[in-house]
């Protein structure tokens, strides 16, 4: 059956400004492929996948695209980011670099209407990209009734879809805190930091990971009294290196945000316009109670597969709540595959986009190749962090022999003259082949430089082959060439 854009006078979906043609699907059709939520993997799977000649059909239960990362994720958090950064060097920064602005203030209302615009923006996007690339949108929650075939509960009604092959990419939900319900306003996860209604003046955050550390720094700069409570003793959550670590806690301390590390969250109670989160030290011992006017939990997110149906088709979840798969992200159903958060590996939107990718070319019969050892991770503080890799910790573990080359931003002639010297590039190298294992950036535009370290990872180089290769001046780019001229030859030039 042909698929034509049918423009319904009756839709009401808002997908930005974009129209998306919606067909209702009355009776049997079919489809090369249904992709099941059009978060960054879903939307790229499908994109890729009718780009190769499949009829894809994208199913999305929410009222625009994008999932997480574009609503309520990536892109809100980094207006937010970016625009209390920019205030708070005009605030803090402008005047001793010769800039003389006058009074600064910031209007709270104007920065959260900007980051709106900004998910508009973008989520419409993918509505104008599923047009061009002839990708159908059925909107409605999607289950999987049987092995080929898809029924979507929509404002219309339901409709059914027999295809040849399924994508989940139903990603992720926030983590509630056990006993806790969200408000949204004193009491809130990442989707309400969001979109708070007004500037907190004490927040406590609860769990010192990416996402805390992020939203929490978004509000101190904006000048919210601060603290992150935090179960480990060192903050970045999951797979940072031990000295980024530490570095990071240190330049953040310095920039007014407070930290409990060691210390776990015993109950959160509301007491008017007031909440009470009490604490106790995680080896237990130290007991007290905090106030706040909002607190932020950000303790993680979990896989979302609620009403999917995959109990009626047989697959079980695995021991923390994700869709098993093996490695070319089929699931124990033939024909049903899965891919992004709601599956293992770290819950990133690079990483759901590109296993879309790759999941497609193999649905086509092409080879299937996903690194893990070659997905960066990014803090967007100030400074930023970036990785990609094994850090020391790993290393020592598994008994692997290494070499570490260290270059501090001090020493870099652009992060100097920027007054942006706080921070490093650390390069850790096979001590015998010279094959670099891993590389950690803490310092300015870290998330932009470790692509290149990403780069180097992915093709197997040594340290040697970036040593060797010519970066323009003046870079912080030179930085990432300068450590691994340590690592190679266990010397820089300019330190
Ligand atoms: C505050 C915050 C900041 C973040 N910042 C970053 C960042 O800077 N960089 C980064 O890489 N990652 C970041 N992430 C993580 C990133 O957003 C996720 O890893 C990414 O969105 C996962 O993509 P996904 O496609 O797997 O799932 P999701 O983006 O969660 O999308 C899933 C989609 O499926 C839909 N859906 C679910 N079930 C059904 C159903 N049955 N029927 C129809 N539709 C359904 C949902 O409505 C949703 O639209 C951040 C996350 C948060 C919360």
């Amino acid at each position: 059956m042909g698929y034509k854009f049918l423009r319904l006078a009756s839709t009401s979906f808002r997908n930005g400004n974009v129209p998306i043609g919606i067909r209702h699907y009355s009776s049997a059709h079919d489809a090369d492929l249904v992709v099941i939520g059009s978060g960054p993997g879903g939307y790229v799977a499908a994109i890729k996948a009718a780009q190769m000649g499949l009829k894809t059909i994208s199913v999305e239960k929410d009222p625009t695209l994008g999932g997480t990362c574009l609503n309520v994720g990536c892109i809100p958090s980094k207006a937010l980011l970016h625009n209390s950064h920019l205030y708070h060097m005009a605030k803090h920064d402008f005047k001793h670099r010769g800039i003389e602005v006058g009074n600064i203030s910031f209007n709270f209302e104007a920065m959260m209407k900007y980051k709106e615009n900004a998910v508009k923006a973008l989520t419409g996007g993918i509505g104008m990209l599923f047009n061009k690339n002839k990708v159908k949108l059925v909107r409605g929650h999607g289950s999987i009734v049987a092995p080929n075939k898809v029924e979507v509960k929509g404002e219309k009604g339901v409709e059914t879809i027999n295809t040849k092959n399924i994508i989940i990419a139903t990603g992720s939900v926030v983590t509630p805190f056990p006993g806790v319900t969200f408000d949204e306003k004193q009491i809130v996860s990442s989707t309400g930091a969001l979109s708070l209604p007004k500037m907190p003046k004490k927040m406590l955050v609860i769990g010192a990971g990416v996402i805390g550390l992020e939203l929490g720094s978004v509000y101190q700069r904006l000048g919210a009294d601060v603290t992150a409570i935090e179960f480990l003793e060192n903050i970045g959550g999951v797979g940072i290196d031990g000295e980024v670590s530490k570095t990071l806690h240190k330049i953040m301390s310095k920039q007014g945000m407070k930290f409990k590390l060691g210390t776990k969250v015993m109950g959160i109670k509301k007491d008017g316009s007031t909440v009470k989160v009490d604490v106790e030290a995680a080896k237990g011992g130290n007991k007290e109670t905090l106030d706040c006017d909002v607190v932020l939990i950000s303790i993680g997110r979990r896989p979302f597969v609620e009403g999917l149906g995959l109990d009626k088709v047989g697959i079980a979840l695995d021991d923390r709540g994700r869709v098993p798969v093996n490695n070319k992200f089929q699931t124990t159903v033939p024909g049903i595959y899965a891919i992004g958060d709601v599956i293992h590996g770290p819950m990133l939107a690079h990483k759901a986009e590109d296993e879309g990718i790759v999941c497609v070319e193999g649905i086509k019969g092409m080879p299937v190749h996903f690194n893990y050892d070659a997905i960066p991770s990014v803090i967007y503080t100030s400074p930023e962090v970036g990785w990609v890799g094994k850090t020391e910790e790993d290393l020592k573990k598994e008994g692997k022999a290494y070499k570490v080359g260290k270059f501090p931003f001090l020493a870099n002639s652009r992060a100097k003259t920027n007054g942006e010297p706080d921070g490093f590039v650390k390069v850790l190298a096979d001590k015998a082949t010279d094959v670099i294992l891993g590389t950690h950036i803490i310092g300015p535009g870290g998330g932009e430089l470790i692509n290149e370290a990403v780069l180097a990872q992915e093709y197997g180089a040594a340290a040697e082959d970036v040593a060797r290769v010519c970066h323009a001046h003046p870079t912080c780019a030179e930085a990432l060439r300068e450590a691994n001229m340590a690592a190679y030859i266990g010397k820089p030039i300019n330190f």
